[in-house]
């Protein structure tokens, strides 16, 4: 039986230590229910501890002083730690998390490939001159923040930590991370490949807590000077509130009710397979996850055949025995999940698959569900399930199609099939979203800017726009001589 280390301490300052409050939040492994590890539960008192220390090292100017190129290659150390750690943490993101080894050694890698990709920009990162005559010197500073406030989901812990502490790093930020209390474990990887590069003490401090206590105290304290949250959009609202006090500027990555839409000329067994692993990936616990599929009327019956069979087809399962479709988080989400697609039959939508939670299994385990004859007004349409639930809504007009796409709440992802490239284009500029998935859900990657429209939040992550979320922009306007052009002694 393989077991991970049955207890994690916060990371505060270069030191693995111990909650002041002594206590600690069991760890459930969704996959069989069984208590598998303890975390320290950082609260308050923690918290302030941990932004003292990130400020000092701020203060202390060591990040920002190093040669940009060097901070770049304390960088790609982190990275070469995070491999060597990859099959470590690839059972952490098992057993706490639920995915497949797999799946978790390719966190390791997308977590050790955001060091490396920001390590490599770090000295790329330029102010400009602006001219503005012989008589001036005008040059821009891209300025850090100070102490960038990090709070991440359970869903992705490492990958969402990864993209956020590297981005703080690359741009001379201190960091400190709260993790998410269902899946925090992963996430003291990136701490120990920091400590092992010899990342300045206090740079980087990553702790758990509760929500409600450890990241309010968090967010709402006086000493950080930015936000980079990621989870929901109630949290984020809630957040934002708070940030507003202070005028905290924030980076707010929140959910999304994402749509495919299907054309008439599209390859329907790619869009198939395109759109079960855009919503059965991690059991659908992904926010860009593809949820609704808007398909001609005349086609619906073939596609959803189709789907019910392809999600029929899929082994269900622990991750560590490699099925296909793995747990939900924990029991709560599977009950909220499973309330959601009852409500969704009740009100008129047919279930060609799944529908209910799976089996006798201990674990939190979801059929994948593809329901059919949805239509916009139901709630299944319209808000984030978090889980593999696919709706199939009909349209007739390709402008129709546009309107359903883009008539939620939420603008994170959206996605065309066809095979015409005008098509493609036209849909691609009328769909209201962060990223346009051309024949391929979740094509992209770490190089490509990644982010919401409406309520699903605003700057945006990963690629290179995500460095200027980690900026500011200083002016510097220099009167070099007393006039006359430039002229010595002008
Ligand atoms: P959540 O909002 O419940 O929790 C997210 C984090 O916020 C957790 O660490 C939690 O402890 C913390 N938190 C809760 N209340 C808080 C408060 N009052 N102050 C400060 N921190 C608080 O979200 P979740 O259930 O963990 O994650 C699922 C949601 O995240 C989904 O909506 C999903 O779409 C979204 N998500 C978005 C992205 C993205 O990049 N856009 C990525 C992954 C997940």
């Amino acid at each position: 039986m393989k077991e991970i280390k049955k207890y994690w301490q916060s990371y505060i300052n270069g030191q693995w230590v111990d909650a002041q409050g002594g206590n600690r939040i069991e760890i459930e492994n969704p996959a069989t229910g069984q208590i598998i590890a303890e975390v320290s539960r950082a609260q308050k008192e923690d918290v302030d501890q941990a932004v003292a220390a990130a400020r000092a090292c701020y203060e202390s100017r060591v990040l920002y002083n190093m040669r940009p190129t060097n901070r770049g290659a304390l960088m790609f150390e982190i990275a070469r730690h995070m491999t060597e750690m990859a099959d470590e943490i690839a059972l952490a993101e098992c057993l706490d998390n639920g995915k497949t080894l797999t799946g978790g050694k390719n966190e390791a890698m997308a977590a050790a490939r955001y060091f490396t990709y920001y390590g490599g920009l770090a000295d790329k990162l330029e102010g400009r001159m602006i001219p503005l005559g012989a008589d001036y010197v005008d040059y821009t500073i891209p300025s850090p923040f100070g102490v960038s406030a990090q709070i991440v989901p359970w869903n992705f812990p490492l990958q969402i930590a990864a993209r956020s502490v590297a981005c703080a790093l690359a741009t001379a930020n201190t960091v400190v991370l709260k993790s998410p209390e269902l899946s925090p474990v992963s996430t003291y990887f990136i701490a120990e490949a920091c400590h092992r590069a010899g990342v300045p003490k206090g740079a980087v401090n990553i702790l758990c807590g509760y929500g409600h206590d450890c990241g309010a105290a968090l967010v709402a304290h006086p000493d950080i000077d930015h936000i980079v949250f990621t989870g929901s959009v109630a949290t984020g609202q809630s957040i934002l509130r708070t940030a507003a006090d202070r005028v905290i500027p924030c980076v707010m990555e929140l959910g999304g009710k994402s749509a495919g839409i299907l054309f008439k000329d599209a390859d329907i067994d790619q869009a198939i397979n395109s759109t079960a692993s855009g919503i059965f990936s991690h059991a659908g616990q992904v926010c860009s996850a593809q949820s609704r599929l808007i398909v001609p009327s005349a086609l619906q019956a073939e596609v959803v055949e189709k789907l019910a069979a392809k999600a029929k087809s899929l082994s269900i399962g622990p991750g560590i025995d490699g099925h296909d479709m793995t747990p939900v988080i924990s029991a709560a989400q599977a009950d909220k999940i499973e309330g959601m697609c009852l409500a969704a039959s009740q009100a008129g939508a047919e279930a060609a698959a799944g529908g209910r939670k799976h089996g006798d299994l201990p674990g939190h385990f979801i059929e994948p569900t593809v329901f059919a004859n949805v239509t916009p007004e139901m709630t299944i349409a319209r808000e984030e399930v978090f889980g593999p639930v696919l709706s199939v809504l009909t349209y007739n007009e390709p402008e129709e199609a546009i309107a359903l796409a883009n008539g939620t709440d939420y603008g994170l992802c959206a996605g065309v099939y066809t095979k015409d490239l005008a098509t493609a284009h036209w849909a691609a500029d009328r769909l209201i979203a962060g990223q346009v998935f051309v024949n391929e859900w979740f094509a992209g990657g770490i190089e490509t800017p990644f982010g919401g429209t409406k309520r699903s939040g605003y700057g945006r992550e990963k690629g290179q726009e995500a460095l200027l979320n980690y900026v500011q922009t200083k002016n510097v306007g220099i009167r070099i001589t007393g006039g006359g052009g430039g002229r010595p002694g002008g």
